[in-house]
C-alpha cells in the first residue's frame, strides 16, 4: 500500500514522505499526516524474534512507502549502531509492577536521540531522491536539549551542515559544555547574547528571508529544520513501542494479543502521539496515559475538551516537558474531526488569535483511548525517592512526572494491565534534581560531584557522553548578537 501525506489543515494534493519530510511543515502551516494508517503486518511470534533495527523497518516500511528496502535499510543500520550504549537500543526493565521503556541509551541521553539519530538520515535520503543537488544547511535554535541530539545526529553526515544557535546565558552549564564541545567538521554552535525567544526569532527570521535563500541556493545551500513535527521524527518513535511490545511478548510477561497500558511523560505531544498511531496501526494497547508536570495544559484538556494556553508558564525539574503549546496534539485534532481539515484549521485559528479552543462533545468521546494526569514538582521528587528506596532503581524528574501519575491511574481506576512507562531521560541527565530528591544533603553540590554519587547510589556505570564531559576540549566559541545572526550565517556558508 502507497501511503501519502496530507496537510491537517487544507485540501493541498498529498505527497510521498520523502517529499514531507524534506519540506517540515506545509506550507498552509498545517502538519503532514498520513492519509491512511497502515496495519502492521507480521504477527507478534516474528516481531518478537526481532532485533531493533529489524523492528524498526518492519514499523517503517509500513509508513516511509516510497523508499526502497536498500535506502530504508542504510538509514536505519546508520542510526541505530554504536552511538548507542546498549545493543538492544530501547531496552525495556522490569521494576516493581511496571515496565519501562529506556530511550535514553543515545549520545545525548534522551529520547530525542530516537529520532535525531534516523533523521539526518531520511532527509539525505529524501534530498537524493528528490534530485536535490544541493548542500542541506539546518538551522535550529535550542534551550538546551534538542539542540545537542541534533548536533550529535548531524555530525559528519555528508551532504549537510548544522547551525545551532543558544542562549548564551539561558542553558544548564552542562548543557552549554556538551554543545561547545561538540565534534564533526560540519557542525557550528553559536551563543546568542540574547534569550531564547531571540535566537528563535532570528531562526525565523533568516528562514523567511527569501534574498538569502536565493544568494545561498547559488552556492549550493538550502536550508532546512529538525524540528520536532517532521514526520522524519515521528513515525520512527512508532518503532519503540512495537518493539517494547514485541519483548513483552518474548520473555512471556504477556499473550499474545493481551493489551498492555502506556504512559508517556508528555510537553510537545510527539511521544505520545507515535503510541497513538502504534495502537491505530493495530497494537494491543488499551489505554495511552498522557503524563504532565505543572504546566498542565494537556491534562485540563482531556478532562474539559478546552485547551487553553492562556495561563502562567512555570518552570519545573522536568524542563524538556516546560511547554504551552503542544504542536503535535493538531495531528490528534484532525483524527477526532474525521480527518476534517476545515474544521481542524478553525482550531488552530482559534488558537493563534484567542490562545484557546473548544472541542465538541462527539470529538471528546473519541478520545475515549487517553487518560490524563499530571505531578507536582512535590509529587516528582517523592516519586524519585520512594522507587530508589523500593527497588533501587533511580529514574529522572520526567519520568518520574509519568510515574507519578500513573500511580495516581492506579489508584482511580485499579485498572492492573501490565504497563509500559516511556523512561524519556536518564538520571545522569539531571543529577542535581535527582540526587535532591533522594536525599536534602546532596543540595549545594556541582553536577560533576553528583554525577560520581549517583553511580555510586544506582550501581549504574556512569555513561560516556557524561565522564568524558568534564575533559573534553571547547571546540566552538562563536557569539554573536541576535540581530547579526543571518550575517554570521551566510559568513560560515560563504
Ligand atoms: C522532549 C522530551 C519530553 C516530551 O516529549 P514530547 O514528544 O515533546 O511530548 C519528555 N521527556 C524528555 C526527557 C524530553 O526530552
Amino acid at each position: 500500500m502507497n501511503v501519502l501525506y496530507q496537510s491537517t489543515r487544507s485540501s493541498m494534493e498529498a505527497i510521498p514522505a520523502s517529499k514531507a519530510i524534506l519540506q517540515g511543515l506545509s506550507n498552509d502551516g498545517g502538519l503532514f499526516v498520513p492519509t491512511v494508517l497502515p496495519k502492521l503486518e507480521k504477527d507478534i511470534k516474528d516481531l518478537s524474534q526481532m532485533d531493533y533495527r529489524e523492528c524498526a523497518y518492519e514499523v517503517m516500511k509500513l509508513l516511509l512507502t516510497d523508499f526502497t528496502e536498500e535506502e530504508l535499510k542504510t538509514c536505519i543500520n546508520n542510526a541505530y549502531d554504536d552511538k548507542f550504549d546498549t545493543k538492544e537500543i530501547a531496552p525495556l526493565k522490569k521494576q516493581g509492577n511496571a515496565y519501562y521503556l529506556e530511550l535514553f541509551h543515545g549520545p545525548t541521553l534522551a529520547f530525542k536521540d530516537m529520532a535525531l539519530s534516523i533523521l539526518p538520515h531520511l532527509l539525505i535520503t529524501s534530498a537524493r531522491k528528490n534530485n536535490i543537488k544541493e548542500e542541506i544547511v539546518i538551522l535550529t535554535a535550542t534551550s538546551g536539549d534538542t539542540g545537542k541530539a541534533a548536533l550529535e545526529g548531524f555530525a559528519d553526515v555528508d551532504g549537510t551542515k548544522i547551525i545551532v544557535f543558544y542562549p548564551k546565558n539561558g542553558v544548564s552549564a552542562i548543557q552549554e559544555k556538551q554543545m561547545v564541545t561538540q565534534k564533526g567538521k560540519n557542525t557550528y554552535v553559536v551563543g546568542i547574547t540574547g534569550n531564547f525567544d531571540q535566537a528563535q526569532t532570528g531562526v525565523k527570521n533568516i528562514f523567511n528571508n527569501k534574498e538569502l535563500a536565493a544568494r545561498l541556493k547559488d552556492k549550493g545551500y538550502i536550508f532546512s529544520s529538525a524540528n520536532s513535527i517532521n514526520i522524519g521524527r515521528l513515525v520512527p518513535q512508532i518503532v519503540y513501542y512495537v518493539y517494547s511490545y514485541a519483548q513483552l511478548y518474548k520473555s512471556g510477561q504477556i499473550k499474545k494479543d493481551e493489551k498492555i497500558n502506556v504512559v508517556v511523560p508528555t510537553g510537545n505531544f510527539g511521544n505520545i502521539l507515535a503510541a497513538y498511531y502504534a495502537k491505530e496501526m493495530g497494537l494491543p494497547i488499551d489505554k495511552l496515559i498522557c503524563a504532565s508536570n505543572e504546566n498542565k495544559v494537556l491534562f485540563d484538556f482531556f478532562n474539559t475538551g478546552i485547551y487553553d494556553k492562556n495561563r502562567e508558564f512555570i518552570l519545573t525539574n522536568s524542563p524538556s516537558m516546560d511547554i504551552l503549546i503542544s504542536s503535535n496534539l493538531e495531528r490528534l485534532i484532525f483524527k477526532l474531526t474525521g480527518d476534517d481539515y476545515k474544521k481542524t484549521a478553525e482550531f488552530m485559528n482559534d488558537l493563534s488569535q484567542s490562545g484557546q479552543y473548544q472541542i465538541t462533545n462527539e470529538m471528546k468521546e473519541k478520545m475515549e483511548a487517553f487518560a490524563a494526569g499530571y505531578a507536582s514538582e512535590e509529587d516528582t521528587g517523592k516519586v524519585i525517592k520512594k522507587i530508589y528506596e523500593d527497588t533501587g532503581y533511580v529514574i529522572d524528574t520526567h519520568t518520574a512526572v509519568a510515574v507519578s501519575v500513573y500511580e495516581g491511574y492506579l489508584r482511580e481506576t485499579k485498572d492492573n494491565k501490565k504497563t509500559v512507562i516511556a523512561s524519556t531521560a536518564s538520571p545522569y541527565k539531571f543529577p542535581v534534581s535527582v540526587m535532591e530528591a533522594i536525599d536534602p544533603k546532596y543540595k549545594n553540590m556541582d553536577d560533576f560531584a553528583l554525577v560520581k554519587k549517583l553511580s555510586n547510589i544506582s550501581g549504574v556505570e556512569v555513561p560516556k557522553a557524561v565522564a568524558q564531559l568534564e575533559t573534553s576540549e571547547v571546540l566552538h566559541d562563536r557569539i554573536c548578537k541576535p540581530e547579526d545572526m543571518e550575517t554570521l550565517v551566510e559568513g560560515l556558508l560563504i
